[in-house]
């Protein structure tokens, strides 16, 4: 046996204290941290990530509002109800006044931000309409007055830079997986390069950039090592990840996806390896129930608010609590309490951006 090769079982508690102390990991260590199972071990994994949340943010959060204003897609994504083959994906799209007002209602209801959210909608990307996009976003953010992100899908770099000039703050655009065969199994004739080169280009324009992966859908531990570098690349100001659901009418309907356990390690990896930049805890997921173990695993952002019987859906979970006003600020409130947080003042969300955007100014 060669003794230069043996390598012992990382210790759990050095490991935390490190990544604490250091905000430092190896993949190795990070692999040992995605495989943790038992109940007391993981808690210690949670409450490193809580320790070093309240380090950079204290006990505030933020609170995003969400817009999914039309369901329409030309893309053929495997896992996505709204994919365009699905018939059993509910098709809207928003008029402006209907955006305008709810856009108007959450930010009066408190949140921090609105993320405008569709599919790529031929209508705005192949008739033309591109500029009615433009016009309806600057709408929104004049009349909330509050920082807007996008979520179209990929656009062109001139479109881009359209979005920047009427002072959109974030773009949002997930991989899902770095892992390019899964990527391709997933994101069907979508090119990985260009999704990740839009978000350089849109740091390049000074706009912050969120990049997201989807758990539970096949990726091995060794993708997220991977992925977690490409992010720290890429340096994206919000890192996100959520839990595969099965979506009806889709290739993978009957894919079984387990517990969520793994999306609340993801969590808390993203918290260590990226101690100073927003984590959202997702409504759209397990809904208002899943909100606490998401927060607990050191999340400090809460998407997304949708409010009720105006027609509005999700992504994941296309209806859960929406209209039940489950993803309201009233219902979600109580639960910040429970976890020893609160809603972040506007404005120091505002300037948490402007903050973090002259980075790239
Ligand atoms: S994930 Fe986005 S791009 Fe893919 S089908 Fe769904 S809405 Fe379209």
């Amino acid at each position: 046996m060669n003794e230069g090769l043996y390598m012992p079982e990382p210790n759990l508690e050095y490991i935390l204290t490190e990544a604490v102390a250091c905000e430092t990991l190896a993949d190795r260590e990070i692999t040992h941290l995605l495989n943790l199972e038992q109940p007391e071990e993981v808690e210690l994994l949670f409450n490193a990530a809580r320790m070093v949340r309240e380090r950079y943010f204290g006990s505030a959060i933020f609170i995003y509002g969400f817009i999914y204003f039309s369901t329409y897609c030309r893309n053929d994504c495997a896992f996505c109800l709204y994919r365009r083959s699905n018939p059993a994906g509910k098709r809207y799209r928003k008029t402006p006044a209907e955006i305008l007002e709810t856009a108007d209602q959450l930010a009066s209801s408190g949140v921090h931000l609105l993320d405008l959210t569709m599919g790529e909608d031929p209508y705005y990307f192949n008739e033309g309409h591109f500029d009615q996009l433009l016009l309806l976003v600057d709408q929104v953010k004049k009349t909330s007055g509050l920082p807007v992100m996008i979520s179209p899908g990929v656009v062109s770099r001139d479109q881009l830079q359209s979005f920047r000039e009427i002072g959109v703050d974030w773009y949002a655009l997930y991989q899902e997986t770095h892992n390019i065969d899964l990527y391709n199994k997933l994101r069907l004739d979508q090119d990985y390069d260009e999704r990740l080169e839009l978000k350089r280009y849109a740091h390049q324009l000074g706009m912050l950039a969120e990049e997201g992966l989807l758990s539970g859908i096949g990726e091995s531990a060794e993708d997220l090592c991977h992925s977690f570098a490409v992010m720290r690349e890429l340096e994206v100001d919000q890192v996100r990840v959520m839990s595969f659901i099965p979506q009806v009418g889709t290739p993978l309907e009957k894919y079984s996806t387990g517990s969520h356990l793994r999306e609340l390690k993801i969590i808390a990896l993203m918290r260590l390896l990226f101690p100073d930049r927003l984590i959202p805890a997702s409504l759209d997921v397990d809904g208002l129930a899943g909100l606490r173990q998401r927060l607990n695993a050191g999340a400090n952002v809460v998407t997304s608010i949708i409010p009720p019987h105006k027609g509005f859906q999700g992504v994941s979970q296309s209806t859960l609590d929406v209209d039940e006003g489950g993803r309201s600020i009233d219902a979600i409130l109580p639960v910040l309490d429970a976890c020893g947080l609160q809603p972040a003042p506007v404005e120091s969300y505002k300037q948490w951006v402007e903050q973090r955007r002259k980075r790239y100014s």
